[in-house]
């Protein structure tokens, strides 16, 4: 890092704000975005449709849930092995929050906390105006936050309009107002105790770190020792001659969790560099560079290169990318209607002096287009007739129904005199107006009876 003028720049805060403004921005615009009347991502259980990447889905085509759980898994895994908690410090909306409500509302709008370089010092105890004013403030950006949340569940513009007649949406009420109590609770009287005793990520992390993760470490070997092996207290300056830490504690006041990062990696660390941003100051003003940085073990402790492609990452990487490339490809092949097919406990009907055999079947359609069509089928083997529905079924974009399908075929395939014939056959059923495009093929079958049961119906 430069240092200039006994001054070193101040990076981290900076880029992290930005990080959370853009982050914030894009979170909130997202549900927003729609192409067709898809949304980027909406799980609604509403109305029982995925919407992914623009692209909607039917509860029963659910088959993308799996991937996307994999991806979600992955993801951290092969996150926190190369960044450590990144995701704490960077994109968590807990932290996001937090700065929000303590550095920009307490602080720097209301002075409720006089320094921002000092987070140990809560606002004076009581009641004030200004305290009222925060807690309103935070209460409104909560509300805020709670429903961009629910519109990944809810889109928009259901939203507003289930709002607009509340005693009909009492669910809807009750968990726009719980999250946003839960929001109020966590920031204003949990705060970062979420992240340490709750969180349940600051739990599992810790086992996914090998010598090369990337995380907020003091250099203990030109700051000096502050605490023996134990954990215990040395001393607050270490003594060495060359020791470089001037102990003035500005990185311990600075942690929002309360901790001393010249301990060592603590549970508690959420990676959000506001200790090594404080050093790079006190150190800058030195001439030096900070002694708390965004780096590896292998690197500050053995002055290896850290290693970004090892193992591990490679293998999340690899894991990664296949997950992607099923999820993409599953998602390719969304069926634009669904069909499924059972056979009602009718086995067959022998009709026309035995000369023809029934079978009956029921087909739930569904379009799962955006489009309304017109859906009717066909029996692709030659012999088997549709005898009922004569007319096209026609669904509008979204709608399902379930329709008694009757096909018939000439009783002289029946086979065997004493057991039924099973046939198997293909159903090719497709949009009439988009044949080439919206086709399905569902397998089934067609039962003969035996040659004696034809014979005993006619008696
Ligand atoms: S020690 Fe504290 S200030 Fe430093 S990164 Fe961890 S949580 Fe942030
Ligand atoms: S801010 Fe730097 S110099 Fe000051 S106590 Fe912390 S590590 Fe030492």
């Amino acid at each position: 890092m430069a240092c200039t003028n006994g001054s070193c720049e101040v990076i981290y805060s900076k880029k992290r704000y930005i990080g959370y403004a853009i982050l914030t921005l894009i979170a909130l615009s997202l549900p927003f975005l729609r192409i067709d009347g898809k949304h980027f991502f909406l799980l609604n259980f509403d109305k029982k449709q995925l919407h992914l990447l623009f692209t909607s889905f039917d509860m029963q085509e659910l088959y993308l849930m799996p991937f996307l759980l994999i991806l979600l898994f992955l993801g951290i895994f092969f996150m926190t092995t190369l960044g450590g908690r990144v995701w704490c410090g960077w994109s968590c909306p807990q932290t996001i929050f937090r700065v929000i409500y303590r550095d920009l509302i307490e602080t720097k709008l209301l002075g409720l906390r006089k320094n921002i370089n000092n987070k140990q010092k809560d606002p004076k105890e009581g009641f004030s105006v200004k305290k009222i004013l925060a807690l309103f403030i935070w209460a409104l950006l909560a509300l805020i936050a709670a429903s961009n949340f629910i519109w990944y569940f809810i889109p928009p513009e259901d939203f507003f309009t289930y709002l607009q007649s509340p005693s009909e949406h009492k669910t809807l009420i009750g968990f726009l107002a719980g999250i946003t109590a839960f929001l109020i609770y966590d920031v204003i009287i949990l705060k970062e105790e979420f992240c340490v005793y709750i969180c349940p990520y600051a739990r599992v992390q810790s086992v996914m770190f090998d010598e090369d993760t990337i995380q907020t470490i003091y250099d203990e070997k030109r700051g000096g020792q502050i605490y023996d092996t134990h954990g215990n207290m040395i001393s607050t300056k270490p003594t060495g001659e060359s020791d470089e830490c001037t102990g003035c504690e500005a990185c311990v006041r600075i942690c929002p969790t309360h901790i001393d990062i010249r301990k060592g990696m603590q549970l508690e660390c959420i990676n959000c560099l506001e200790c090594a941003d404080a050093c790079t100051k006190v150190m800058g003003k030195l001439g030096k560079e900070t002694l708390i940085s965004w780096t590896s073990p292998n690197h500050i402790v053995r002055g290896d290169k850290t290693h970004y492609l090892r193992f591990r990452t490679i293998a999340y990487g690899v894991a990664l990318t296949l997950a992607l490339v099923g999820l993409l490809l599953m998602g390719s092949t969304k069926e634009h209607m669904l069909l499924n097919i059972n056979r009602t406990s009718q086995l067959y009907k022998v009709t026309d002096d035995g000369k023809n055999i029934e079978n009956a079947y029921t087909f739930l359609f569904q379009n799962t287009d955006s489009k309304d069509h017109t859906y009717y089928f066909e029996v692709t083997n030659g012999n088997i007739m549709v005898k009922k529905p004569s007319k096209p079924i026609i669904l509008k974009a979204g709608e399902k129904s379930k329709e008694v399908i009757i096909l018939s075929s000439s009783s002289s395939f029946s086979k065997s005199k004493m057991e039924d014939t099973l046939l198997p056959i293909q159903i090719k059923a497709y949009a009439t107006d988009s044949k080439e495009e919206i086709v399905v093929l569902r397998d089934t079958t067609f039962i003969y009876p035996s040659i004696n049961t034809i014979e005993t119906k006619l008696k």
